[in-house]
């Protein structure tokens, strides 16, 4: 039977400042990933849902149980790819070379993300994903949608929620989008599109 857990953080709540302030990360994570954490807990209880993977509740319902698990599933891919101590400011190898091949380069890429993340009306996220040949494509999601529904496979993801943001940037995401840059673990990246 699932019972889906609020994931532990691989950095301190202060750990991505200043891009993230730690107020920022304990109402995101603390509170509103918390939340749906708890509220597909309770949604699941008792129907087909609860002996399947978080991934498969995703592309499988409807309603309240495909938004709080298609936010957990989003949430989980983005705390999860932050570092409070930055490697490398852009990937390396295959990682590469498919950003160079899709995009023109690495700058065309992150300014291509941007846009669609700043273009993206209301509440969202904009990903990179591989689609079923490796060719890697961005797409805007609204609300709690995320490209696994599509059959693509999410590499790299910024939230365009409000809540995301508004504490540390109010209203200008694109500042917002555009400093997330400096604190994305590019070796988590690798490793997603790795394992494809
Ligand atoms: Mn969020």
């Amino acid at each position: 039977m699932s019972k889906f857990e609020l994931i532990t953080l691989p950095y301190a709540a202060d750990g991505l400042e200043p891009v993230i302030s730690r107020s920022t990360i304990e109402f995101h994570h603390g509170k509103h990933l918390a939340g749906y954490v708890n509220n597909l807990n309770n949604l699941i209880q008792g129907t087909e849902f609860q002996e399947l993977s978080l991934e498969e509740i995703v592309k499988k319902s409807e309603g309240a149980i495909s938004n709080n698990s298609g936010q957990i599933l989003n949430h989980n891919m983005y705390f999860e790819q932050f570092t409070s101590k930055s490697e490398k400011s852009a990937p390396t190898g295959k990682l590469a070379e498919a950003i160079a091949s899709a995009f023109g380069s690495f700058d065309s890429f992150k300014e291509e993300f941007q846009k669609k993340g700043a273009g993206l009306f209301g509440s969202g996220w904009v990903w990179l994903s591989a689609d079923a040949g490796g060719k890697l494509v961005i797409t805007q999601e609204t609300n709690a949608a995320n490209p696994v529904q599509k059959g693509l496979r999410p590499l790299l993801t910024f939230d365009v929620w409000e809540h995301a943001y508004y504490l540390d940037y109010q209203n200008r995401r694109p500042d917002h989008l555009a400093s997330l840059w400096k604190i994305v673990d590019w070796n988590v990246i690798e490793k997603r599109y790795e394992k494809l």
